[in-house]
């Protein structure tokens, strides 16, 4: 026996697979999917087995496997060809794609030991007949329970007749079976499903009765009861005896979230996340392939999770980044792969968002999603009323971050005993140049997007297109002397609340506090039973909470989203203001938001101010046609990194010579240094594709990528559909 291997070494030049001979001891032991140890050159290598093959005659002798690793397939044939394609796709190497598509702890180079525990159960010996035997009372208590229960905890037949089990299980009335004892457990169902709004049972229904397995967007303002929408979707699918997965981004992957799915599904579901150690994530991972968890709730990754049978996977607030991985190989879209695998299962995927993607959009628009309106909320209110603050004119009063409305209008909440959610937008970099007096930010005339600074030479440059301009001292907007290069001090901000409200109970919530196991929960929880007033937070207070006091939420800061260097800005500001406006009057009580602002002309900042979708996604679509942006063009980000930054540059501008004479539609920009110009003493530029229709892309960009692999100080990685460009 022959089988293909596949070696876990990630380098380009060793992507393939190699053929090795099976002793005939390991013969009945292997399995297409599953991992063995080879040898390989002097080292002993894992590898995943692709291919079974019939013995063949080489020119030369092979080695022999060494060692199974796995009894159970680690990677179905559904999985073995997503890797294929997700390689196809994303053109990183196809052990980095298997890699990604399991958890940790079945990585090579991780070299953790999992423990797994075992629990001890009994069962009844169906072949004995019970007649026949002489059974005492006590004995028969016991039988009565297995009889019953089925699969019995050692424990508790323990506790009832150590004696009697022991008898049983000698005259071998019960037998013994042992079970794998899983780090995480969840409760039994305890909520029905909730009786429908009209609006919620309109899009069951359409969902449903659509005959083409296709994907539907549902744009559905927030608290219009999407969730429930979900939750329907996913009971009717285990009603068909089928699974599902439900993405979301990883920020808003609340307890919350997760316990509202576990009340409603039980034991059936699987939740996996960041804040689960490697062994949970293992046995998680586990339980979805043995068919023991039915509902996978999970981040990004958790669309590979290894069911079978899929019925319907969701993926919600859909415009979320998160889906895309950007920080390493392969650069992949959830939203992609959800697509691939629902080909293979033949269901449906819905995505879901108050603010779709504009890519999602223009999709939906044009017939190839379909497209499903929830624009009224559950409760029947009105979405919460919306002011601007221009802080231009706060600025005449000397005041500091707050404004003179904000302030009052938490001192009223606060006197009402109602809670305030402050967003703090920390979401930003030091690196741009901004005015102090007026919140001018310089753009780059080609890419409009906000120029960074560079101190070195102490210019402004556009990290898309390389363009560059020297640094003034006075702002063109304003002409008051008061350029700076520093963002908002967010201590300030914080030091200035404590003073206006002396009394408040503040409860802060960002990436640092809530980083430790829990605490996030903790805090929600803390919040929702009003031990604090004021939530005072980053982005992670914008999405997915659901505070029934909550009457006024305030953003300090919004401009700071508009100044982040990416052709997204506005959308992404739009996102997040309707996100957390969305936190606003919940319940009986109508909610109020206020909004602070340098730019209260922003058409980012109006359109939220009336909760026009519709109006900021038809500007903010004249102006991507008009740059040559998605979804009007197609981009490509080629990174071009090493140690040495004119070897750097040099390369990378003979990559764009490559281009420029193989590629005839496309356009290309830079070399331009990438935003984080140096990281860990690597330099890193960028060349920026932009392309409506390229037949020959992919291949030339194979073949730029093969003439760098056996390259040791150079590394080109190729990043589609970027989600950012940093
Ligand atoms: P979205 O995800 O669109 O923001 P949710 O699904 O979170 O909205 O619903 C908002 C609130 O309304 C939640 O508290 C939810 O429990 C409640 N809700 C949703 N649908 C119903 C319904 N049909 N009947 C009663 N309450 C509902
Ligand atoms: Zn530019």
């Amino acid at each position: 026996m022959l089988v293909g291997v596949l070696v876990e070494l990630s380098s380009k030049n060793i992507d393939k697979e190699f053929d090795y001979k099976v002793p005939k001891s390991l013969e009945d032991k292997i399995k297409v999917g599953i991992r063995v140890l080879v040898p390989f050159g002097k080292q002993t290598l894992e590898g995943f087995v692709l291919e079974i093959k019939e013995e063949q005659k080489t020119e030369y002798e092979l080695k022999e496997i060494k060692e199974v690793i796995d009894e159970d397939i680690v990677l179905n044939k559904e999985l073995l060809n997503l890797g294929k394609k997700l390689q196809e796709e994303t053109l990183a190497t196809l052990i980095s794609c298997y890699q990604t598509m399991l958890p940790k702890a079945l990585k090579a180079k991780n070299k953790m030991v999992v423990n797994k525990k075992f629990d001890t159960f009994y069962k009844i010996n169906e072949k004995i007949d019970l007649s026949k035997e002489k059974i005492t009372d006590k004995q028969q208590i016991l039988i009565k329970k297995c009889q019953d229960e089925g699969l019995v905890l050692r424990k508790e037949l323990v506790e009832l007749s150590a004696f009697a089990l022991k008898t049983l299980v000698s005259k071998e009335i019960l037998l013994e079976e042992k079970k794998e004892h899983y780090r995480l457990s969840y409760d039994k169902k305890i909520e029905e499903k909730k009786q429908l709004t009209a609006e919620q049972e309109e899009v069951v229904k359409d969902i449903l009765e659509d005959g083409q397995n296709r994907v539907f967007l549902v744009h559905g303002v927030t608290g219009s009861g999407k969730t429930e929408v979900y939750m329907e979707l996913i009971e009717e699918a285990l009603q068909r005896g089928k699974t599902s997965i439900v993405l979301v981004p990883e920020i808003s992957l609340t307890p919350q979230m997760v316990s509202r799915f576990q009340k409603r599904f039980g034991d059936k579901i699987a939740a996996i996340h960041s804040a689960l150690s490697d062994g949970e994530k293992y046995d998680e991972w586990r339980r979805i392939a043995r068919g023991e968890a039915l509902i996978v709730i999970g981040a990004r990754s958790a669309i590979f999770a290894p069911l079978e049978n899929i019925g319907v996977i969701i993926i919600d607030e859909e415009h979320s980044e998160s889906y895309k991985q950007s920080d390493a190989n392969p650069r992949y879209n959830a939203k992609d792969v959800a697509i691939w695998r629902s080909q293979y299962h033949n269901c449906k995927v819905v995505l879901g968002s108050a603010t779709p993607s504009l890519e999602a959009y223009a999709r939906a628009l044009k017939g190839v999603y379909k497209l499903e309106q929830m624009p009224h909320r559950v409760n029947g209110k009105a979405l919460p009323v919306v002011k601007i603050i221009d802080m231009n004119e706060e600025m005449k009063y000397g005041r500091g971050h707050l404004s003179r409305e904000l302030i009052s209008s938490i001192k009223g909440r606060l006197e009402k005993q109602e809670q305030v959610i402050l967003l703090l937008n920390r979401r930003g970099y030091s690196s741009f140049v901004t005015c102090k007096n007026c919140g001018f930010t310089f753009k780059c005339p080609n890419c409009d997007i906000t120029l960074t600074y560079h101190k070195s030479s102490n210019t402004l440059r556009c990290h898309y297109c390389g363009y560059g301009e020297k640094v003034y001292s006075v702002c063109p907007k304003c002409k008051e002397k008061a350029l700076s290069n520093l963002g908002m001090g967010t201590q300030k901000i914080e030091e200035e609340l404590g003073k206006c409200f002396e009394n408040a109970r503040v409860l802060r919530m960002d990436y640092d506090t809530t980083s430790r196991k829990g605490m996030h929960e903790k805090m929600i929880t803390a919040f929702k039973k009003h031990e604090y007033d004021i939530l005072l937070g980053t982005q992670i207070v914008a999405k997915g909470l659901d505070f029934e006091d909550v009457t006024l939420v305030g953003v300090i800061n919004a401009d700071t989203g508009l100044n982040i260097p990416d052709f997204r800005s506005s959308e992404n500001t739009f996102s997040l203001l309707a996100q957390v406006a969305g936190r606003s009057g919940r319940s009986a009580k109508s909610g109020e938001v206020i909004i602070q602002t340098f730019n209260p002309e922003h058409y980012a900042i109006n359109y939220s101010k009336n909760h026009d979708y519709i109006g900021f996604y038809q500007k903010e679509m004249a102006f991507r046609k008009e740059l040559k942006y998605p979804p009007y063009f197609y981009l490509v980000n080629i990174k071009v990194s090493g140690k040495e930054a004119n070897n750097v540059l040099e390369e990378a501008l003979k990559i764009k010579n490559i281009l420029g004479r193989s590629l005839t539609k496309t356009i290309i920009l830079g070399p331009s240094s990438a935003m984080i110009f140096k990281m860990n003493n690597i330099f890193r530029y960028n060349l920026i594709l932009k392309y409506k229709k390229e037949e020959n892309l992919r291949k030339v960009l194979e073949k730029i990528l093969d003439h760098y692999k056996n390259n040791q100080k150079i590394k080109v990685d190729i990043d589609f559909n970027p989600s950012q460009m940093l």
